[in-house]
């Protein structure tokens, strides 16, 4: 029997030039965003400027993380008091959080058997809501037809704002995550594509609402020390008009991504071949469903979710520990106690009566999910398959 040793949760080094840089910004203890010396550019403004032409936009905000940014993005989209707002029924907790933050009403929306939201669902939702925001989250990473979404959200005149934390490095039809709306937010928390422990972006094309996620993230006066914002002048109003939400990126998490922003594309590819790897894998096991993707998407297989139809919720649990004990670690979308990191919307209770979303349980219940780590090797994913092949085949003979 087989059995694998490796963590699901370890990350890669953090490149030798990022953690120079990082003591070097130690070392001068300028570590605050606008405490610059005269003439000097700070680490996160430099950073912004390189995300934003990674991501081929004009502007960019750094900050304190994915959920901050996604908050602000609502609020500088001009989302008012009580308001609703769309998201996807399949999406991760900071995404309802942030729109309860900023003071709107979650609206949930379903989701199809390759986890993208449900088109039709969208309009019937848009139309019953009369909500002006869609807060896309693209949800472990899987593009949903973005053709079709901006079509629909312009027919309807909805604010698109897309939550890239899954997709950073990803496009649709070559054109990239994040700029298919009026505002994108990524993360770069620790599990995701670029690794700062804590933090994250907003990018826009917009400069007025870009002057006002600059003003509500706390930059003072200081507008001007921006690698990738608009002009003086749009700030004009904007600057007495904003509140102040601080929710800064520094200049030691900014140096360390500055350091692993080269390496994306590169890394998108190494993710791509494990993701591939393992579908392959899995997809040769009999009863196991993975997801189909279009072939327009350019994803990043830095997760890789799949289904197995004829476990029974009873069942599951069992699978789940006969994996762990041999090494491999599935999450459970289905579990009706929220564990670790997953996610079942009917466990955010704040948001009051969990709306009956029966296609998105029916998928969620039978939805296994697993990390994708660089640190495993195209030898490792074999070996989990064959672990995953192993457990159902004797699950099912002892029931
Ligand atoms: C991680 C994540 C976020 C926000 O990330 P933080 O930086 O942790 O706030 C938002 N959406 C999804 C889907 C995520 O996985």
């Amino acid at each position: 029997m087989t059995n694998f040793t490796k963590p699901f949760t370890q990350q890669e080094p953090i490149p030798e030039s990022g953690i120079e840089r990082a003591v070097e910004v130690m070392r001068s203890g300028r570590l605050h965003r606008y405490n610059t010396l005269a003439g000097e550019l700070s680490e996160t403004e430099l950073l912004e400027k390189e995300y934003a032409e990674y991501q081929g936009v004009p502007y960019c905000l750094a900050c304190a993380s994915g959920g901050y940014a996604l908050h602000v993005a609502l609020k500088a989209a001009g989302l008012k008091q009580g308001e609703p707002v769309l998201t996807n029924a399949f999406t991760l907790a900071p995404v309802p959080g942030a729109i309860n933050n900023a003071g709107g009403t979650v609206v949930l929306v379903e989701i199809d058997e390759n986890y993208c939201v449900d088109l039709a669902h969208l309009e019937q939702m848009i139309e019953q809501s009369g909500s002006r925001f869609f807060m896309m989250s693209h949800m472990r990473g899987h593009l949903a037809d973005m053709d079709a979404v901006v079509e629909i959200c312009e027919k309807h005149g909805v604010t698109l704002i897309e939550d890239c934390a899954h997709t950073m490095g990803a496009s649709w039809n070559g054109k990239k995550s994040g700029n298919f709306g009026r505002v994108a937010c990524f993360s770069t928390q620790t599990y995701k594509h670029i690794n700062s422990g804590e933090g994250g972006f907003l990018t826009t094309d917009d400069e007025e609402l870009m002057a006002r996620a600059v003003m509500h993230s706390g930059s003072y006066m200081l507008f001007e020390r921006h690698g990738a914002a608009p002009s003086a002048d749009v700030f004009a109003d904007i600057r007495l008009d904003t509140p102040n939400y601080s929710g800064r990126m520094d200049n030691l998490r900014a140096a360390i991504l500055r350091a692993q922003l080269p390496l994306l594309s590169e890394n998108v590819d190494r993710w791509n071949a494990r993701y591939r790897s393992l579908e392959s894998g899995l997809s040769e096991i009999d009863g196991v469903v993975l997801s189909q993707r279009h072939d327009k998407e350019y994803f990043v297989g830095s997760s890789i979710q799949f289904r197995v139809p004829q476990l029974s919720g009873d069942e599951i649990p069992q699978f789940i520990g006969d994996c762990a004990a041999k090494g491999v670690e599935l999450k459970w979308f289905g579990n009706a106690d929220p564990q670790g990191f997953t996610s079942r919307y009917d466990s955010w209770r704040y948001l009051g009566d969990a709306p009956k979303l029966p296609q998105t349980l029916k998928i969620l219940d039978t939805t296994f999910d697993m990390r994708v780590p660089l640190t495993f090797d195209l030898e490792d994913t074999a070996v989990i398959v064959q672990v995953i092949k192993e457990v159902l085949l004797s699950d099912g003979e002892k029931s």
